[in-house]
């Protein structure tokens, strides 16, 4: 049984990837420091917390690697 209890969801005001709990309404980014309303149309829906976890921290990285910033963090 898949419940689809959580959600991952960008941050419109500085594109980084967090998640949320399906129900959560909004959210406050960590990067930014800001609420904001959590768009049911953008969020992606993961099976459980590891899983949304997993996703944002992929998503993350993923756009860290294309900034030169933080290039020498990059790991496997
Ligand atoms: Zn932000």
């Amino acid at each position: 049984m898949s419940l689809k209890e959580f959600i991952v969801i960008r941050c419109p005001k500085c594109g980084k990837w967090t998640y949320a709990k399906t129900k959560q309404k909004s959210r406050f980014c960590s990067r930014c420091e800001k609420q904001f309303k959590i768009d049911p149309v953008k969020v992606i829906y993961a099976e459980n917390h590891k899983q949304a976890q997993i996703m944002v921290k992929n998503r993350n990285e993923k756009e860290m690697f294309q900034s030169p910033l933080f290039r020498a963090k990059r790991q496997s």
